[in-house]
């Protein structure tokens, strides 16, 4: 008899300044309950730290009347595992300590999963815990793609390299491609389109990731909520020689104030779209954040497509992706003769997981709702 046994699976996402949780069932997939904390340490949040978080969170999982001895393992998603952790990993006091050390990778993720695993492991101390690198996914990116064209040396001494982030999402969404179309992963060449607040594009060959838009940090690539993404390095150089402003001030622009709320003053896509509907002075701001958020993403889109040579499938996931049916079209509108076509119907109607190009489409485009809480507790239910 090899039946899994029930149980459940918390899964953990610590932030620098939120913790999100999920009581996941990783057999059955559903989610009995989950909650957030935000606001940490803001003036006006709910706790002052992660310690306090994480006893609200406890609270609310004694309140819920859940039989807590069900928790049979915790799955905590680690940002940054750098170029020593990728697949899903048993964490123990050494992998905490590495964790901790790839700080210099990720300052404003590691430290706060850290803390997050450190209270956790004291909360539930009798189960497994372990760590799903946003990176994971993206080890196997080929040289060509991972390498800078920087000094060889500084770049081995300090680990630069593209590393890569969302890879969670990537690899859930690629794989439910493969369940959705009835072939094997191995068969398929997808390109997969995570449009979050964050965002991230990747190639994935035969269920292997061989591209994607972000790099040492999260920074890279797409038109984000506040990231500006892609950028001239010598804008910096500039900024600083002639503008005076310092490096955290640097950081704080292209991470915090750039991309489309540095284009048109909101980050929400949603409040986007509304401010761009709307008309007059400001609807022009928001015209051009939407016009250089798509072509952004065009620009990838046939970039993956010369990555790849043949592209079975196009998927698009995360909160922009699901939801906003214009940007689908818009961003893969005209391109007929690279093989894809979007039937403006389906892209328009039907909800979660679903097919919206048109049965001749040589590239089938889909919409498939990510759930990186899933990947995390199934990896997770793999050392219970
Ligand atoms: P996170 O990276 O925080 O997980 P999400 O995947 O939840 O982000 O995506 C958040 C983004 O999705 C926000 O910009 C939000 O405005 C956008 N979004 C959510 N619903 C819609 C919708 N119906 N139409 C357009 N954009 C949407």
């Amino acid at each position: 008899m090899t039946a899994a046994a029930p149980g459940l699976v918390l899964v953990l996402n610590s932030g620098s300044s939120s913790i999100k949780f999920q009581l996941v069932d990783p057999v059955v997939g559903t989610v009995p309950l989950s909650g957030l904390v935000e606001q940490i340490g803001e003036p006006d949040g709910p706790v002052a730290d992660h310690a306090a978080g994480l006893r609200l969170i406890h609270r609310q999982l004694t309140d819920s009347g859940i039989d807590l001895a069900a928790v049979r393992a915790v799955g905590h998603r680690v940002v940054h595992g750098g170029n020593l952790f990728y697949a899903p990993t048993l964490i123990t006091d050494e992998v905490v300590a590495e964790v901790a050390r790839l700080s210099e990778l990720a300052p404003l993720h590691n430290p706060a999963n850290v803390i997050g695993i450190e209270l956790a492991r004291k909360d539930f101390p009798d189960v497994p815990h372990v760590a799903v690198f946003d990176t994971g996914f993206f080890h196997s990116l080929p040289a060509a793609a991972a390498s800078y064209a920087i000094d060889h040396d500084v770049a081995t001494r300090y680990g630069i390299r593209r590393y890569g982030f969302h890879g969670t999402s990537h690899e859930y969404v690629s794989g439910e491609v493969a369940v959705l179309l009835g072939r094997e992963p191995r068969e398929l060449n997808i390109i997969v389109l995570h449009l979050g607040n964050g965002a991230s594009a990747s190639a994935v060959r035969g269920g292997v990731a061989v591209e994607t838009s972000m790099g040492l940090t999260p920074l890279e690539g797409l038109v984000m909520g506040t990231r500006s993404g892609d950028i001239d390095p010598g804008v910096l150089f500039h900024l600083n020689r002639t503008a005076g402003l310092d490096i955290d001030e640097l950081d704080e622009l292209l991470n915090r104030r750039s991309g489309l709320k540095g284009l048109c003053g909101v980050n929400d896509f949603r409040e986007l779209l509304e401010q761009r509907a709307a008309g007059g002075s400001r609807a022009e701001a928001a015209t051009l954040a939407y016009d250089v958020y798509i072509h952004r993403l065009r620009k990838y889109v046939g970039a993956y497509l010369a990555v790849l040579g043949r592209v079975d499938a196009i998927a698009f996931t995360a909160g922009v992706g699901e939801n906003a049916p214009s940007v689908r079209e818009d961003a893969l509108a005209g391109l007929d003769g690279l093989g894809i076509v979007v039937d403006p119907q389906r892209n328009r109607s039907g909800k979660g997981a679903r097919v919206i190009s048109t049965d001749a489409s040589p590239t089938t485009v889909l919409v498939v709702p990510t759930n990186e809480e899933l990947a995390i507790a199934r990896a997770a239910w793999q050392f219970v």
